[in-house]
Protein backbone atom coordinates (compact mmCIF):
# COMPACT_ATOMS: atom_id res chain seq x y z
CA UNK A 1 0.00 0.00 0.00
CA UNK A 2 1.30 3.80 -0.53
CA UNK A 3 1.04 5.97 1.97
CA UNK A 4 -0.66 9.69 1.59
CA UNK A 5 1.67 12.16 0.21
CA UNK A 6 1.62 15.29 -1.11
CA UNK A 7 4.47 16.97 -3.94
CA UNK A 8 4.51 20.09 -5.13
CA UNK A 9 7.39 21.32 -7.41
CA UNK A 10 6.79 24.84 -8.97
CA UNK A 11 9.75 24.86 -11.11
CA UNK A 12 9.36 24.70 -15.36
CA UNK A 13 12.14 22.48 -16.32
CA UNK A 14 14.05 22.66 -20.00
CA UNK A 15 16.44 20.09 -20.31
CA UNK A 16 19.14 18.92 -22.65
CA UNK A 17 22.23 19.54 -24.91
CA UNK A 18 22.40 23.34 -26.07
CA UNK A 19 18.93 24.47 -24.51
CA UNK A 20 20.77 27.54 -23.33
CA UNK A 21 20.23 28.40 -27.05
CA UNK A 22 16.54 28.82 -26.06
CA UNK A 23 17.25 31.31 -23.61
CA UNK A 24 15.29 34.14 -25.70
CA UNK A 25 11.95 32.13 -25.69
CA UNK A 26 12.45 31.02 -22.04
CA UNK A 27 12.76 34.95 -21.21
CA UNK A 28 9.61 35.65 -23.32
CA UNK A 29 7.53 32.71 -22.12
CA UNK A 30 8.15 34.50 -18.46
CA UNK A 31 7.47 37.93 -19.76
CA UNK A 32 10.67 39.25 -18.68
CA UNK A 33 11.96 42.71 -19.91
CA UNK A 34 15.48 43.64 -18.18
CA UNK A 35 17.51 41.12 -17.01
CA UNK A 36 20.70 41.01 -14.74
CA UNK A 37 22.81 38.55 -15.76
CA UNK A 38 24.73 36.63 -12.58
CA UNK A 39 27.73 34.33 -12.61
CA UNK A 40 31.48 33.62 -11.63
CA UNK A 41 34.68 34.91 -12.86
CA UNK A 42 35.11 31.61 -15.44
CA UNK A 43 31.80 32.39 -17.54
CA UNK A 44 32.79 35.82 -18.59
CA UNK A 45 33.17 34.80 -22.00
CA UNK A 46 29.88 33.27 -21.72
CA UNK A 47 28.39 36.19 -19.99
CA UNK A 48 29.54 38.22 -23.21
CA UNK A 49 28.01 36.46 -25.73
CA UNK A 50 24.90 35.97 -24.20
CA UNK A 51 24.71 39.86 -23.91
CA UNK A 52 25.44 40.00 -27.39
CA UNK A 53 22.63 38.22 -28.26
CA UNK A 54 19.92 39.46 -25.62
CA UNK A 55 19.05 42.71 -25.71
CA UNK A 56 16.82 42.09 -22.45
CA UNK A 57 20.42 41.57 -20.27
CA UNK A 58 21.11 45.06 -19.07
CA UNK A 59 23.88 44.19 -16.63
CA UNK A 60 26.12 41.16 -15.58
CA UNK A 61 27.62 40.61 -12.17
CA UNK A 62 30.26 38.06 -12.81
CA UNK A 63 32.44 37.40 -9.81
CA UNK A 64 30.08 35.53 -7.38
CA UNK A 65 32.52 33.76 -5.05
CA UNK A 66 32.25 30.31 -4.34
CA UNK A 67 30.44 29.81 -1.39
CA UNK A 68 28.29 32.77 -1.85
CA UNK A 69 28.63 35.96 0.52
CA UNK A 70 26.39 38.13 1.32
CA UNK A 71 27.97 40.88 -0.48
CA UNK A 72 27.67 39.33 -3.79
CA UNK A 73 23.70 39.47 -3.23
CA UNK A 74 23.80 43.00 -1.89
CA UNK A 75 25.78 43.96 -5.35
CA UNK A 76 23.29 41.93 -7.37
CA UNK A 77 20.10 43.79 -5.49
CA UNK A 78 22.03 47.23 -6.22
CA UNK A 79 22.53 45.95 -10.36
CA UNK A 80 18.69 45.13 -10.01
CA UNK A 81 17.23 48.38 -8.22
CA UNK A 82 19.41 50.62 -10.33
CA UNK A 83 18.23 48.74 -14.31
CA UNK A 84 14.30 48.88 -12.90
CA UNK A 85 15.30 45.12 -13.42
CA UNK A 86 12.55 42.20 -13.47
CA UNK A 87 14.18 39.26 -13.79
CA UNK A 88 17.71 37.66 -12.72
CA UNK A 89 19.47 34.95 -14.91
CA UNK A 90 21.66 32.96 -12.68
CA UNK A 91 24.33 31.12 -14.91
CA UNK A 92 26.76 28.86 -12.98
CA UNK A 93 27.41 26.60 -10.59
CA UNK A 94 25.30 26.87 -6.85
CA UNK A 95 26.93 29.14 -5.73
CA UNK A 96 25.75 31.49 -8.65
CA UNK A 97 22.24 30.06 -8.82
CA UNK A 98 21.95 31.02 -4.62
CA UNK A 99 23.14 34.32 -4.78
CA UNK A 100 20.68 35.02 -7.32
CA UNK A 101 17.67 33.42 -5.71
CA UNK A 102 18.52 35.28 -2.37
CA UNK A 103 19.32 38.58 -4.19
CA UNK A 104 15.59 38.10 -6.05
CA UNK A 105 13.78 37.57 -3.30
CA UNK A 106 15.33 41.00 -1.43
CA UNK A 107 14.66 42.58 -4.99
CA UNK A 108 12.20 45.06 -3.97
CA UNK A 109 12.28 44.91 -0.38
CA UNK A 110 11.98 48.19 1.50
CA UNK A 111 14.69 46.63 3.72
CA UNK A 112 18.19 45.39 3.31
CA UNK A 113 19.70 42.11 1.75
CA UNK A 114 21.38 42.15 5.67
CA UNK A 115 18.56 42.15 7.55
CA UNK A 116 16.63 39.66 5.13
CA UNK A 117 19.97 37.72 6.09
CA UNK A 118 19.85 38.00 9.83
CA UNK A 119 15.93 37.29 9.63
CA UNK A 120 14.85 35.45 6.80
CA UNK A 121 11.79 36.59 5.92
CA UNK A 122 10.72 37.28 2.53
CA UNK A 123 7.00 38.81 1.78
CA UNK A 124 5.97 40.58 -1.50
CA UNK A 125 7.28 40.76 -4.52
CA UNK A 126 10.46 39.20 -5.94
CA UNK A 127 12.13 39.37 -9.03
CA UNK A 128 12.07 36.03 -11.86
CA UNK A 129 14.23 33.74 -11.73
CA UNK A 130 15.73 31.85 -14.61
CA UNK A 131 18.81 29.41 -13.11
CA UNK A 132 20.72 27.68 -15.45
CA UNK A 133 23.34 24.89 -13.92
CA UNK A 134 26.36 25.05 -15.25
CA UNK A 135 27.41 22.04 -12.44
CA UNK A 136 25.79 18.79 -12.11
CA UNK A 137 25.68 18.55 -8.20
CA UNK A 138 23.38 20.99 -6.40
CA UNK A 139 20.09 20.99 -7.65
CA UNK A 140 19.40 24.77 -6.74
CA UNK A 141 17.55 25.14 -9.88
CA UNK A 142 14.51 23.20 -8.62
CA UNK A 143 14.98 23.45 -4.48
CA UNK A 144 13.76 26.74 -2.08
CA UNK A 145 17.19 26.92 -0.69
CA UNK A 146 20.13 28.97 -1.10
CA UNK A 147 22.95 28.75 0.97
CA UNK A 148 24.65 32.19 1.78
CA UNK A 149 27.87 32.82 3.85
CA UNK A 150 28.35 36.12 5.64
CA UNK A 151 30.86 36.42 8.64
CA UNK A 152 32.26 33.15 9.00
CA UNK A 153 28.44 31.57 9.05
CA UNK A 154 27.68 29.45 6.28
CA UNK A 155 23.48 29.36 6.59
CA UNK A 156 21.42 27.33 4.58
CA UNK A 157 18.12 29.70 4.38
CA UNK A 158 14.87 27.83 2.83
CA UNK A 159 11.76 29.95 1.95
CA UNK A 160 9.07 29.50 -1.15
CA UNK A 161 10.42 32.80 -2.52
CA UNK A 162 13.75 31.03 -3.66
CA UNK A 163 11.86 28.62 -5.83
CA UNK A 164 13.10 29.95 -9.40
CA UNK A 165 10.44 30.31 -12.58
CA UNK A 166 12.08 28.10 -14.73
CA UNK A 167 15.77 26.33 -15.04
CA UNK A 168 17.22 25.50 -18.62
CA UNK A 169 19.47 22.16 -17.54
CA UNK A 170 21.87 21.89 -20.87
CA UNK A 171 24.66 19.46 -20.44
CA UNK A 172 26.68 20.75 -22.92
CA UNK A 173 27.49 23.61 -20.17
CA UNK A 174 28.74 21.23 -17.77
CA UNK A 175 31.70 20.19 -20.05
CA UNK A 176 34.20 22.49 -19.00
CA UNK A 177 33.74 21.31 -15.01
CA UNK A 178 37.47 19.98 -14.42
CA UNK A 179 37.52 16.46 -13.03
CA UNK A 180 37.93 17.08 -9.04
CA UNK A 181 35.21 19.76 -9.17
CA UNK A 182 33.24 17.09 -11.23
CA UNK A 183 34.07 14.36 -8.65
CA UNK A 184 33.01 17.04 -5.65
CA UNK A 185 29.63 17.90 -7.59
CA UNK A 186 28.71 14.56 -8.47
CA UNK A 187 29.34 13.31 -5.24
CA UNK A 188 26.86 16.59 -3.73
CA UNK A 189 24.03 15.17 -5.76
CA UNK A 190 24.80 11.46 -4.97
CA UNK A 191 24.42 13.15 -1.38
CA UNK A 192 21.04 14.36 -2.06
CA UNK A 193 19.92 11.67 -3.62
CA UNK A 194 20.90 9.07 -0.79
CA UNK A 195 19.91 11.24 2.01
CA UNK A 196 16.67 11.82 0.35
CA UNK A 197 16.00 8.17 0.41
CA UNK A 198 16.65 7.73 3.70
CA UNK A 199 15.23 11.00 4.90
CA UNK A 200 11.94 11.05 7.59
CA UNK A 201 10.24 13.29 5.13
CA UNK A 202 10.90 10.43 1.61
CA UNK A 203 7.92 9.69 0.33
CA UNK A 204 7.28 7.27 -2.85
CA UNK A 205 7.57 10.36 -5.67
CA UNK A 206 11.22 11.26 -3.39
CA UNK A 207 12.16 7.69 -3.88
CA UNK A 208 11.40 7.26 -7.54
CA UNK A 209 13.59 10.40 -7.84
CA UNK A 210 16.13 9.54 -5.36
CA UNK A 211 16.84 5.67 -6.61
CA UNK A 212 17.25 6.68 -10.19
CA UNK A 213 19.37 9.35 -9.68
CA UNK A 214 21.62 6.64 -7.55
CA UNK A 215 21.73 4.34 -10.24
CA UNK A 216 22.53 6.85 -12.90
CA UNK A 217 25.32 8.28 -10.66
CA UNK A 218 26.76 4.91 -9.97
CA UNK A 219 26.74 4.76 -13.92
CA UNK A 220 28.19 7.79 -15.19
CA UNK A 221 29.85 9.45 -12.13
CA UNK A 222 33.32 7.85 -12.51
CA UNK A 223 33.15 8.15 -16.46
CA UNK A 224 32.57 11.78 -16.05
CA UNK A 225 35.25 12.07 -13.46
CA UNK A 226 37.78 10.91 -16.18
CA UNK A 227 36.94 11.28 -19.41
CA UNK A 228 33.93 14.27 -19.08
CA UNK A 229 32.20 12.80 -22.46
CA UNK A 230 28.84 14.00 -23.16
CA UNK A 231 27.15 10.86 -22.42
CA UNK A 232 28.01 10.82 -18.77
CA UNK A 233 27.95 14.50 -18.64
CA UNK A 234 24.26 14.34 -19.88
CA UNK A 235 23.19 11.75 -17.42
CA UNK A 236 25.13 13.18 -14.39
CA UNK A 237 22.73 16.70 -15.14
CA UNK A 238 19.94 14.56 -15.25
CA UNK A 239 20.66 12.75 -11.91
CA UNK A 240 21.37 15.62 -10.57
CA UNK A 241 18.44 17.36 -11.37
CA UNK A 242 16.35 14.27 -9.91
CA UNK A 243 18.48 14.34 -6.64
CA UNK A 244 17.35 17.91 -6.65
CA UNK A 245 13.67 17.29 -7.14
CA UNK A 246 14.05 14.41 -4.46
CA UNK A 247 15.39 16.35 -1.92
CA UNK A 248 13.56 19.59 -2.34
CA UNK A 249 10.94 18.01 -0.66
CA UNK A 250 11.96 15.04 1.38
CA UNK A 251 15.02 17.21 2.55
CA UNK A 252 18.51 15.89 3.47
CA UNK A 253 19.51 14.51 6.93
CA UNK A 254 22.93 13.58 8.58
CA UNK A 255 25.64 14.21 6.01
CA UNK A 256 24.35 17.55 5.57
CA UNK A 257 23.98 18.38 9.07
CA UNK A 258 27.45 17.33 9.56
CA UNK A 259 28.83 19.23 6.20
CA UNK A 260 27.91 22.62 7.28
CA UNK A 261 30.83 22.44 10.35
CA UNK A 262 33.07 20.61 7.90
CA UNK A 263 33.21 23.42 5.40
CA UNK A 264 33.08 26.37 7.87
CA UNK A 265 36.46 25.39 9.73
CA UNK A 266 38.31 23.38 7.57
CA UNK A 267 37.06 24.52 4.21
CA UNK A 268 35.94 21.76 2.19
CA UNK A 269 33.65 22.25 -1.21
CA UNK A 270 30.54 21.53 -0.10
CA UNK A 271 30.07 18.09 -2.33
CA UNK A 272 33.51 17.09 -0.53
CA UNK A 273 32.03 17.76 2.85
CA UNK A 274 29.09 15.84 2.21
CA UNK A 275 31.12 12.88 1.29
CA UNK A 276 33.29 13.29 4.17
CA UNK A 277 30.83 11.56 6.61
CA UNK A 278 28.57 9.71 4.00
CA UNK A 279 29.91 6.40 4.11
CA UNK A 280 30.39 6.30 7.59
CA UNK A 281 26.40 7.55 7.67
CA UNK A 282 25.54 4.36 5.50
CA UNK A 283 26.47 2.16 8.14
CA UNK A 284 25.06 4.31 11.36
CA UNK A 285 21.72 4.36 9.21
CA UNK A 286 21.70 0.68 7.81
CA UNK A 287 18.41 -0.72 8.30
CA UNK A 288 16.46 -3.33 5.90
CA UNK A 289 14.99 -1.00 3.96
CA UNK A 290 18.66 0.35 2.67
CA UNK A 291 20.19 -3.09 2.85
CA UNK A 292 16.94 -3.63 0.03
CA UNK A 293 18.65 -0.29 -2.06
CA UNK A 294 21.64 -1.58 -1.88
CA UNK A 295 20.67 -4.65 -3.58
CA UNK A 296 18.43 -2.79 -5.73
CA UNK A 297 21.42 -0.23 -7.58
CA UNK A 298 23.86 -3.57 -7.68
CA UNK A 299 25.48 -4.31 -4.10
CA UNK A 300 25.51 -7.00 -2.09
CA UNK A 301 25.10 -5.20 0.91
CA UNK A 302 25.41 -1.56 2.69
CA UNK A 303 28.88 -2.02 3.61
CA UNK A 304 29.79 -2.64 -0.06
CA UNK A 305 27.83 0.49 -1.25
CA UNK A 306 29.48 2.42 1.30
CA UNK A 307 32.96 1.22 -0.21
CA UNK A 308 31.50 2.66 -3.96
CA UNK A 309 31.94 5.85 -1.68
CA UNK A 310 35.04 5.58 -0.33
CA UNK A 311 36.14 4.54 -3.86
CA UNK A 312 34.68 7.78 -5.48
CA UNK A 313 36.45 9.79 -2.90
CA UNK A 314 40.12 7.97 -3.33
CA UNK A 315 40.36 8.12 -6.85
CA UNK A 316 39.82 12.05 -6.50
CA UNK A 317 41.63 12.41 -3.78
CA UNK A 318 39.07 13.86 -1.45
CA UNK A 319 39.05 14.17 2.05
CA UNK A 320 38.51 10.93 3.58
CA UNK A 321 40.56 10.86 6.71
CA UNK A 322 40.43 13.37 10.02
CA UNK A 323 44.37 14.18 9.30
CA UNK A 324 42.89 15.44 5.37
CA UNK A 325 41.30 18.48 7.45
CA UNK A 326 44.00 19.38 8.83
CA UNK A 327 46.08 19.21 12.62
CA UNK A 328 44.30 19.02 15.45
CA UNK A 329 40.86 18.57 14.38
CA UNK A 330 38.30 19.23 16.93
CA UNK A 331 36.14 16.60 16.10
CA UNK A 332 33.81 17.33 19.67
CA UNK A 333 33.09 20.54 17.76
CA UNK A 334 32.53 18.78 15.02
CA UNK A 335 30.17 15.98 16.97
CA UNK A 336 28.28 18.60 18.98
CA UNK A 337 27.43 21.06 15.74
CA UNK A 338 26.09 17.97 13.73
CA UNK A 339 24.34 16.51 16.55
CA UNK A 340 22.16 19.93 16.98
CA UNK A 341 21.72 20.57 13.57
CA UNK A 342 18.26 21.10 12.64
CA UNK A 343 18.33 19.09 9.76
CA UNK A 344 20.17 15.99 11.73
CA UNK A 345 16.01 15.41 13.09
CA UNK A 346 15.23 14.06 9.15
CA UNK A 347 17.54 11.16 9.91
CA UNK A 348 16.50 7.96 9.92
CA UNK A 349 18.06 7.32 13.33
CA UNK A 350 18.62 9.80 16.03
CA UNK A 351 22.57 10.21 16.53
CA UNK A 352 23.76 11.33 19.87
CA UNK A 353 26.54 13.93 20.32
CA UNK A 354 28.97 10.78 21.47
CA UNK A 355 27.81 8.73 18.12
CA UNK A 356 29.12 10.92 16.03
CA UNK A 357 32.13 11.86 18.18
CA UNK A 358 33.05 8.00 17.70
CA UNK A 359 32.22 8.06 13.87
CA UNK A 360 34.83 11.30 13.53
CA UNK A 361 37.17 9.64 15.82
CA UNK A 362 37.34 5.99 13.39
CA UNK A 363 38.36 8.41 10.70
CA UNK A 364 42.14 8.64 11.35
P1 LIG B 1 30.20 26.58 -7.37
O1 LIG B 1 29.01 27.20 -7.95
O2 LIG B 1 30.76 27.18 -6.12
O3 LIG B 1 31.34 26.52 -8.47
C1 LIG B 1 32.61 26.02 -8.11
C2 LIG B 1 33.64 26.57 -9.10
O4 LIG B 1 33.43 25.98 -10.36
C3 LIG B 1 33.53 28.08 -9.29
O5 LIG B 1 34.82 28.61 -9.34
C4 LIG B 1 32.82 28.21 -10.62
O6 LIG B 1 33.19 29.39 -11.30
C5 LIG B 1 33.33 26.99 -11.37
N1 LIG B 1 32.43 26.48 -12.39
C6 LIG B 1 31.09 26.34 -12.34
N2 LIG B 1 30.65 25.78 -13.48
C7 LIG B 1 31.72 25.57 -14.27
C8 LIG B 1 31.90 25.04 -15.57
N3 LIG B 1 30.88 24.58 -16.28
N4 LIG B 1 33.15 24.98 -16.08
C9 LIG B 1 34.22 25.41 -15.36
N5 LIG B 1 34.10 25.92 -14.11
C10 LIG B 1 32.88 26.01 -13.58
O7 LIG B 1 30.00 25.02 -7.09
P2 LIG B 1 28.69 24.15 -6.84
O8 LIG B 1 29.16 22.90 -6.21
O9 LIG B 1 27.86 24.06 -8.05
O10 LIG B 1 27.86 24.99 -5.77
C11 LIG B 1 28.27 25.01 -4.42
C12 LIG B 1 27.38 25.93 -3.62
O11 LIG B 1 26.00 25.50 -3.72
C13 LIG B 1 27.74 25.90 -2.14
O12 LIG B 1 27.63 27.19 -1.61
C14 LIG B 1 26.69 24.98 -1.56
O13 LIG B 1 26.48 25.19 -0.18
C15 LIG B 1 25.48 25.33 -2.38
N6 LIG B 1 24.40 24.31 -2.45
C16 LIG B 1 23.14 24.77 -2.64
C17 LIG B 1 22.09 23.88 -2.71
C18 LIG B 1 20.68 24.40 -2.91
O14 LIG B 1 19.72 23.62 -2.94
N7 LIG B 1 20.51 25.68 -3.05
C19 LIG B 1 22.32 22.51 -2.62
C20 LIG B 1 23.63 22.07 -2.46
C21 LIG B 1 24.67 22.98 -2.38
Amino acid sequence: MIDSFLYQQPVKIRFGNGMISQLDDVLNEIEAEKCVLVSSKSFSEKCNKLIEENEKIKAVYSSVHPNPLLSDCEKIVELIKANGADTVIALGGGSSIDASKFAAACAYSEISPKEHYLSPAFPGKTAKIVAVPTTSGTGSEVTKVAVISHENEKKSIHNPAFMPDICIVDPELTLTVPPKSTMITGIDAFTHAIEAYWSVNHQPLTDLFAVESIRLILANLENAYKTGDIESRSNMSYASLLAGLAFSVAKTAASHACSFSISAYYHLPHGEACAFTLDSLMLLNNSERLESLSKAVGFENTADFAEKIRYFKKIAGLASKLSDLGENVDIETLAKEGANHPLMANNPVKLSEKQLYEMYEALQ
